[in-house]
């Protein structure tokens, strides 16, 4: 995630005419669903994000299930929840992505702001568990004022305090890689997997990953190239296990390679490009997983043309929306 979107998740655009009456076209190849979605903003209600991914022509989508920039978080109430859980059956969209607020570090070597986000990641556990979604995105925080494995150790014994006795109904964590600017853990794969591998054992819930094309190159996974996404699915198949990777944030670069800075561009325009993400989207390794877009609006109709932009590259019959 980056700076863009939530100044879009708070304000987002209203519903432009009925999303009822349209029923998209099912073309659906059973062996490879293709899912495509972009986080949306749950502005006015928890059930208007899905009908806004719906609108855009999405079958996955992303929500923050509370303001990214505050601590305080009020619980979904019921009838909200039961017009999400109806929405997303109505449109197909699976699966329901959570992503953390910013404000967490877990992995802070400062004991008061690491409490606040072990209390915070509780909250956002509990409410994605009632709101039903599949995953929680967390990213691995920041260790400023200790050592990276300080870092990775507070993490990990954050998370386990955090998931302790929730029920979590299903529900998977999936830890996202990083541009790894300043003290960020999560540059690397062996850091992701260092983490799951520390809480596994003792954590109330299941543990995976999230990959970020826009991270993965800042970080110095060139996925731009043939070459180097052979070698950045090499990576990720030996420390975190292709199988763990459960969704992907389609994101072009606007920093190049191992820049370690994190701005998310339009599909396209980036350093990674029309063909770098064709070759991400139908790699056979890649092909079935859920892509989902944070990129920048820039102006009205921008999450649209990603959204066309990423299913033009695919093959229509694998698409479930038109
Ligand atoms: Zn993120
Ligand atoms: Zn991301």
């Amino acid at each position: 995630m980056d700076a863009e979107i939530s100044s879009a998740d708070v304000s987002g655009p209203a519903l432009s005419g009925t999303t009822g009456g349209r029923r998209r076209a099912l073309c659906y190849d059973k062996q490879y669903p293709l899912r495509i979605g972009i986080h949306t903003s749950i502005a006015g209600a928890l059930d208007k994000a899905a009908h806004r991914a719906a609108e855009l022509g999405a079958n996955t989508f992303q929500i923050f299930s509370c303001s990214p920039r505050m601590w305080r978080a009020v619980p979904p109430d019921a009838d909200e929840i039961r017009r999400m859980r109806d929405a997303r059956a109505r449109f197909d969209l699976n699966p329901l992505v959570i992503h953390d607020n910013y404000l967490i570090n877990l992995a802070s070597s400062d004991e008061a702001v690491r409490e606040k986000s072990v209390a915070a990641l509780r909250g956002e556990l509990t409410r994605a568990a009632a709101i039903g979604a599949e995953y929680v995105v967390a990213h691995p925080g920041n260790y400023r004022g200790g050592t990276l494995e300080e870092g990775i150790v507070r993490f990990a014994r954050s998370l386990i305090e955090a998931a302790a006795g929730v029920k979590t109904n299903g529900l998977m964590l999936l830890l996202e890689n990083t541009a790894g600017s300043g003290a960020a853990i999560g540059a690397s794969f062996e850091e992701l997997a260092a983490i799951r591998e520390l809480a596994l054992s003792r954590a109330d819930l299941p543990i995976g990953y999230c990959l970020d094309t826009a991270h993965c190159l800042a970080s110095g996974y060139d996925v731009a190239t043939a070459a180097g996404l052979r070698e950045m699915l090499k990576a990720a198949e030996g420390a975190l296990g292709l199988e763990r990777v459960r969704v992907i944030h389609a994101n072009d670069s606007k920093t190049p390679l191992s820049s370690r800075v994190d701005r998310h561009e339009h599909i396209g325009r980036g350093y990674i490009g029309v063909e770098g993400f064709r070759r991400i989207l139908t790699h056979p390794k890649l092909r079935a997983k859920p892509f989902i877009l944070e990129t920048p609006i820039d102006k009205p109709g921008d999450d649209a043309r990603n959204i066309a932009m990423l299913k033009s590259l695919c093959r229509k019959s694998r698409t479930t929306t038109k």
